[in-house]
């Protein structure tokens, strides 16, 4: 594994990895890798020629009292792990590589639109305008063939699908599943800030959406009625935690459901245990007329 800050020197070994016939798989990360981002690398290696792991905090996707300074950073342990994981190319750049004129003399901008409105984009403002300017950023550097991306983060990878499909950005894009730890926390690069209570009462995440997909699959279609389930069950498992938001949303749209759940949809949570915000959703999917079991 080669490392590479310089964006031009990035794009001269992709080149020449597409001249020798080699397809490129993209992974954008913040860093501070874990078993999900692997699972990404590791997919991505088995699908392309050469793997280039893009490790950036990205300083516009953070609101003014978000967590941008004290983001968990470890870049040692991220090249042994992206090596390990097989990563050609570790890509970390500086941030004045990415934003050559500081991130408030960014002048243009991508507006994700309607698909950004709701859940992450409703409790984050700008959030997603900066995951989708850097994601574009990153594309243009890279030029992948694939680049890879988590259902962890369900909104931004409908986010990120749908710029790729308006602007007409030549890369697919691939969604891989939630990676969690044996008790079914996600895992979450943020995991790391939560005391020992927190952590056994974090996994309440995954319990709530698991019986309010359950509820759906048993018939329920009750957009609220569904909603209540999880805050009922948070309140009882995780005392700890305050939720930010629970929504059930049309998981093409990214619009919440209004009453009656009857399409694709995604149930997501976001949960703080004191400063640590963490999220988490499942997918309820309709063959026909009634959600799979799968
Ligand atoms: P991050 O470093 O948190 O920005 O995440 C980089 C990529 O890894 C994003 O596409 C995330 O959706 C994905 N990711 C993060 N956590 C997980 C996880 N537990 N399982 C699968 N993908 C994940």
């Amino acid at each position: 594994m080669i490392e590479i800050e310089d964006a031009g020197a990035l794009r001269e070994r992709v080149l020449s990895a597409k001249c020798d016939g080699l397809s490129v798989g993209l992974v954008p990360t913040m860093g501070y890798l874990h078993r999900g981002h692997l699972k990404l690398i590791e997919v991505a290696r088995a699908e392309n020629g050469l793997v280039v792991v893009s490790v950036f905090v990205n300083p516009t996707q953070f609101g003014p009292h978000e967590d941008f300074e004290r983001y968990p950073r470890d870049i040692e342990g991220d090249r042994r792990r992206a090596a390990e994981a097989g990563t050609d190319i570790l890509f970390a750049p500086a941030a004045e590589m990415m934003y050559p004129d500081g991130p408030g003399g960014q002048l243009v901008w991508i507006d994700p639109g309607s698909v950004a409105e709701a859940m992450e984009g409703a409790a984050r403002p700008g959030h997603f305008r900066g995951v989708a300017t850097v994601v574009a950023k990153l594309l243009n550097i890279v030029q992948p063939d694939r680049a890879y991306f988590g259902q962890k983060d369900a909104q931004q990878a409908v986010v990120i699908t749908r710029m790729v499909r308006d602007l007409a950005f030549p890369p697919t894009i691939r969604i891989l599943p939630t990676v969690r730890e044996p008790d079914g926390l996600a895992l979450s690069s943020r995991n790391v800030y939560l005391s020992e209570e927190e952590r056994s009462q974090a996994v309440a995440l995954f319990r709530a959406l698991s019986e309010a997909k359950r509820l759906i699959e048993y018939g329920e279609r009750d957009a609220d009625r569904i909603k209540a389930l999880v805050r009922d069950f948070m309140v009882r498992e995780a005392p700890l935690g305050r939720i930010d938001y629970v929504e059930v949303a049309d998981l093409e749209t990214m619009q919440p459901v209004v009453e009656s759940v009857q399409r694709d949809s995604v149930i997501a949570l976001a949960v703080f245990f004191g400063g640590t915000r963490l999220i988490d959703n499942e997918i309820v999917r309709f063959d026909g007329a009634s959600p799979s079991l799968s």
